[in-house]
C-alpha cells in the first residue's frame, strides 16, 4: 500500500498494488469514489483483493497488477449523509460528491486545480496504466441496465485515441457484455437522455472533453473507461456488478496485454495535424437501439405542485435514437507552442502532464495573441482564452537567476540559468524585493516578472 498524495484537509490518498512475484506487470488502474456518493467501487474493490489474496483468485494477477485506488475523493467521503444523494439505493450513509474545496474531481483532470488530481495524474504517470477504470453510479432515467459503461469508441465514434478506442470496441466491450451477462447483470452504454421527462425522444453519445477521466485518457493515450451503475437498482446488485466488471478486466487486460500495449504505443506514435476542440450534437440520431427501458407514467404532485414523471418496474423495450455529435471547431495544429513566463500556471500543467518542452535562451519575436479579459480561474478556460484576442508583440527572452539563489552569481547574467522562467515564487520573491537585488537585476528575474501591459520575459518553446 502507498500514500500517493494528501487532501486540503491533509488526509492520506491510499493506494494499493497487488501483484504476484516481484517482477512488474501491466498495471490495471481502477480508481473508485471519485463521486464519493457513489461508492461501491470501493466494497467491489475490497472484495476482490480479498479473493485475490484468500480465495484463489490470484491467477488474475498472473499477467498484471492491479494498482486500486479504495477513495479517491478521501474528504469528501467523510462528509457522510444518508441525504447526500437520496434518490440512490444504498448505502446508508454516503459520502459527498466534490472535495473539501468544493471542486469536482470528475471535471479537474485538465486543469488540475485540485491537489487529489495533481496527486492521481502524478499516480497515472507513474504507473502507466494499459487500463483505468473509473468507477460511478449515475442516476437519470430507470430503465433495465444495471451496469452502464463509456469509452472513446463506442461503435468506432469518436475516439482521438484510435488504436486505442478500436481495442476498446472489438475486444473489451464483447467480453464485458458476455461477463457481465452471464453473471446476471444487464450492461448497457451510459445513458444519457435528451429529456428525462420524455426518455423516448433519444439518448446521446457524446465527445468527453479532457475534464473527464475517460477525455483525458483519450487524449493522453490511457485506455480508460467509464463504469456507471443505476443508482435505483440495490446496492448490493451495483456491488457485485461493479466487481464482476473489474474482475473481467484484470482477466482481459492479461490475456492482451501486448495488445493493449501495441495500441498505447500506436497512438502515442500518431503525430495528427489537426485537434477538433469543439463539437455540436447531430440533428439526427447516428444510431438506433433497442432499450431496455421501463413504463413510466405521470400524476400530479402535491409536493411540487405539477405533474411528475413515475417509474412503474414494466419492462418496455423501444427504439431508441442516439445522437452523436459533429465537429465544431477544428484547428491546424502549429509546429509549437510559445508559452511566456508570464503563464507559470500553463507552464506548470505542462510538466504535471508530462509534456515534453524546451527552454529558450535566445530572443524571440513573435506576433501573438490574448485574451482580451480575464479568465476566471476555477471556470473552463479553453474557449475564454480563444474567443476574445488582440494581436501583441513580444520581444526578447530573458534568463533568469535559478530559484536557489546560492547558485545565482551577482553579477554574472550567463550563469542565472533556465529553468528558472517557469518558477512563480522567485519571480514574485523579486517583484516584492524580497530576494537580493543583486539576483534580481539585468535582464533576468525583474524583467521576467509578468505586466499584463507588457508581457516582456522569459518564453519557453513547446513542442507539439
Ligand atoms: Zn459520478
Amino acid at each position: 500500500m502507498e500514500t500517493f498524495g494528501k487532501s486540503p484537509q491533509g488526509r492520506d490518498l491510499y493506494a494499493v498494488r497487488a501483484h504476484k512475484g516481484t517482477a512488474r506487470k501491466p498495471v490495471v488502474l481502477v480508481q473508485a469514489g471519485i463521486h464519493s456518493g457513489e461508492i461501491e467501487g470501493k466494497d467491489a474493490g475490497l472484495m476482490l483483493l480479498r479473493d485475490i489474496a484468500l480465495r484463489g483468485k490470484d491467477r488474475l494477477l498472473d499477467k498484471v497488477d492491479l494498482v486500486f485506488v479504495p477513495i479517491y475523493n478521501v474528504d469528501g467521503h467523510e462528509r457522510s449523509s444518508p441525504f447526500n444523494r437520496p434518490n440512490q439505493r444504498g448505502p446508508k450513509d454516503m459520502g459527498w460528491r466534490t472535495t473539501a474545496q468544493n471542486l469536482n474531481l470528475n471535471r479537474d483532470y485538465l486543469k488540475a486545480d485540485a491537489p487529489e488530481t495533481q496527486a492521481m495524474i502524478g499516480l497515472i504517470r507513474r504507473v502507466d496504466p494499459v487500463l483505468y477504470l473509473d468507477l460511478h453510479v449515475t442516476d437519470g432515467i430507470d430503465h433495465r441496465y444495471d451496469v452502464t459503461y463509456a469509452f472513446s469508441g463506442w461503435r468506432g465514434y469518436y475516439a482521438r485515441s484510435a488504436a486505442i478506442g478500436r481495442f476498446l470496441d472489438t475486444r473489451l466491450r464483447p467480453a464485458m457484455d458476455v461477463a457481465l451477462t452471464r453473471n446476471g447483470h444487464i450492461p448497457g452504454y451510459y445513458v444519457s437522455t435528451l429529456d428525462n421527462r420524455e426518455p423516448e425522444k433519444g439518448m446521446t453519445q457524446d465527445v468527453d472533453t479532457p475534464r473527464f477521466s475517460t477525455g483525458y485518457g483519450d487524449i493522453a493515450h490511457i485506455p480508460t473507461v467509464l463504469v456507471e451503475t443505476h443508482s435505483l437498482k440495490p446496492y448490493r446488485q451495483r456491488v457485485l456488478g461493479t466487481y464482476v466488471f473489474v474482475e473481467e478486466s484484470l482477466r482481459l487486460a492479461g490475456e492482451r496485454a501486448a495488445e493493449l500495449r501495441a495500441a498505447i504505443d500506436a497512438d502515442r506514435a500518431a503525430r495528427p495535424t489537426s485537434v477538433t476542440t469543439s463539437w455540436k450534437q447531430t440533428a439526427e440520431p447516428i444510431y438506433s437501439v433497442d432499450f431496455l427501458g421501463l413504463a413510466h407514467d405521470t400524476y400530479r404532485s402535491p409536493a411540487s405542485g405539477r405533474d411528475e414523471l413515475r417509474w412503474l418496474s414494466k419492462p418496455v423495450t423501444f427504439r431508441m435514437p442516439v445522437y452523436g455529435s459533429n465537429p465544431d471547431r477544428t484547428v491546424t495544429l502549429p509546429k509549437a507552442w510559445w508559452v511566456p513566463a508570464t503563464l507559470p500556471h500553463v507552464i506548470d500543467l505542462l510538466k504535471l502532464h508530462g509534456i515534453r518542452y524546451e527552454l529558450t535562451d535566445t530572443p524571440v519575436r513573435s506576433t501573438s495573441t490574448w485574451p482580451a479579459r480575464p479568465t476566471p480561474g476555477s471556470a473552463m478556460r479553453t474557449r475564454a482564452i480563444f474567443r476574445w484576442t488582440r494581436p501583441s508583440s513580444m520581444n526578447a527572452v530573458a534568463k533568469r537567476c535559478p530559484p536557489d539563489r546560492s547558485a545565482c552569481p551577482p553579477t554574472s547574467r550567463s550563469a542565472c540559468s533556465p529553468p528558472s522562467c517557469s518558477n512563480p515564487r522567485a519571480r514574485t520573491a523579486c517583484w516584492h524585493g524580497t530576494w537580493p537585488r543583486k539576483c534580481c537585476s539585468g535582464p533576468n528575474i525583474s524583467r521576467a516578472m509578468p505586466s499584463p501591459r507588457s508581457p516582456t520575459g522569459c518564453w519557453q518553446a513547446i513542442r507539439s
